[in-house]
């Protein structure tokens, strides 16, 4: 058993039993028995089975953003649209049983087409942060493909994840197609990576944890996608709307408690306007509304965890504070938004990836100088430039490395357009309308035609 903990308060809210290998293996071994079953269901049934999912999803949309906010501490507002993330994700698959569609490719003396085959079972690991929505992004397009799915949430965010499933069954999908497995990372996770009968490893996470299950896949050429840590840059040039820049620069680093993997952690900004973005910057960090989580104005919860906030604490030990806003007093794992000024790009907090609402902010010169301090980091995952110059804007976005940028925005996310990162922060994407292809493979057959 381990507990669940409620980060705005420290409280334990419940027990989860914690599955053994030996509860994996054979939950292993029915799943891998119902995908036979499964990816022969036609098409359009499979694909109302997945509808009636998303619709009992719906139908429990504020269950589930309460229940997140309980184990997670997320703010209510952040808890719906992660339960509405996970009902959108399930309707866009929901469409592509049908039009997972081959190729006829003209060949001499027969007939070529090529299939989408499903892989089988596909093992979902899931990190604590988001637990609905990347839950989500691994299992619908893996039902929707035709493959059976395990699913272990991490160990401080199983509640939601054992919701689904049983909102699962409700949906009628039906019996060790989706299995939700709780229990330690090096003990569920490490089976479905050693597990011959996993053909692949949905794994979000850590880069040092992802860095080893790519390994251990390596040993079966298991496949297998990542999403990992990440330290992004929001580039904010001297000719831009440094009003919004400022505005919204405290959103895209402390939403989630900066606990994002997309979180644009190194604010840059042109010399020129340096002194006056970080006036701007001020009253809205120190505004930020960081408060009980349930309320309906909270922008800001708890961080996940006492380890986590220790662990961002000693980012901020001995760095230039230049403000931080406010954080409740009492129980409860809160960490105040905190600004702070990078002496240099070898500063600590400048480099390593914090997950924590701590931002770090330096600025450069001109274009050049941009894209060299963007680009020096072992991660590659978002970003953000802000300026009015849109062949400055196209020619920036083209040159920062990594998977997800945005323009004078800081989105990052839809479930309908790919996602993922370059360089250690991960490998294949997710979401979108290629994302089914990573969960099958290609299979070409010829048919002779002559006589
Ligand atoms: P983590 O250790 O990488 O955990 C992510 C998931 O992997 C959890 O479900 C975890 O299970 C599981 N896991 C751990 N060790 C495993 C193993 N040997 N084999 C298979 N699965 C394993 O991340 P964390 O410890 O929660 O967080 C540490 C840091 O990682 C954060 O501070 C942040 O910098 C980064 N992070 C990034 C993301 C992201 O979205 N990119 C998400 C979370 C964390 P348990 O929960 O049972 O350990
Ligand atoms: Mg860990």
């Amino acid at each position: 058993m381990s507990e669940v903990v409620d980060p705005a308060t420290g409280e334990v809210v419940g027990f989860v039993p914690a599955t053994s290998i030996g509860e994996v293996d054979a939950a292993i071994a029915r799943a891998d028995a119902a995908f036979r079953r499964w990816r022969g269901v036609a098409p359009g049934e499979r694909a109302r089975v997945l509808r009636r999912f998303a619709a009992v999803v719906d139908a429990h949309l504020e269950e589930l953003a309460r229940l997140e906010v309980r184990n997670s501490g997320h703010t209510i507002g952040n808890a719906r649209w992660e339960a509405g993330n996970v009902r959108d994700v399930l309707d866009y698959y929901a469409g592509a049983p049908e039009r997972l569609t081959g190729r006829q490719i003209p060949v001499p003396g027969g007939l070529d087409v090529t299939f989408h085959e499903p892989l089988g079972v596909v093992g979902v690991i899931v990190p604590w942060n988001f637990p609905m929505p990347i839950a989500a992004w691994g299992f619908a397009p893996a039902l929707a493909a035709g493959n059976t799915v395990v699913l272990k949430p991490a160990e401080l965010t199983p509640l939601t994840a054992l919701r689904l499933a049983e909102l699962a069954r409700e949906a009628g999908v039906p019996d060790d197609v989706f299995t939700v497995l709780p229990g330690a990372g090096s003990v569920v996770g490490e089976r479905f990576v050693t597990h011959p009968a996993v053909r692949k490893v949905c794994f979000t996470g850590s880069t040092e944890v992802g860095t080893r299950i790519m390994a251990g896949c390596a040993a079966q050429v298991k496949r297998l996608t990542l999403e990992l840590g990440g330290k992004s840059a929001n580039l904010v040039f001297a000719d831009a709307d440094l009003e919004r820049a400022a505005a919204t620069a405290p959103y895209a680093v402390f939403d989630n408690a900066g606990q994002d993997c997309c979180a644009r952690s190194r604010i840059l900004v042109q010399r020129p306007a340096y002194d006056r973005f970080l006036k701007l910057l001020e009253p809205g960090v120190r505004a930020l509304r960081v408060e009980d989580p349930a309320r309906e104005t909270a922008e800001m919860g708890p961080l996940i965890s006492a380890a986590q906030r220790d662990r961002v604490a000693g980012y901020v030990d001995g760095a230039n504070v230049a403000f931080a806003g406010s954080r409740p007093d009492g129980p409860g794992f809160w960490y105040a938004p905190t600004v702070l000024l990078a002496d240099s790009p070898a500063d600590r907090h400048w480099r390593e990836e914090i997950f924590g609402p701590v931002v770090s902010v330096l600025p450069f010169d001109d274009e050049a100088d941009a894209f060299r301090l963007a680009n020096d980091t072992e991660y590659g995952l978002s970003g953000s430039v802000w300026t009015r110059d849109v062949g400055r804007a196209v020619r920036v976005a083209r040159a920062v490395e990594a998977g997800n940028l945005s323009v004078n925005s800081h989105s990052s996310v839809r479930y309908w357009t790919p996602f993922g990162g370059m360089k250690r922060s991960g490998l294949g994407r997710e979401l979108g309308p290629d994302a089914l292809h990573a969960f099958t493979d290609v299979k070409n057959v010829f048919i002779a035609t002559e006589e």
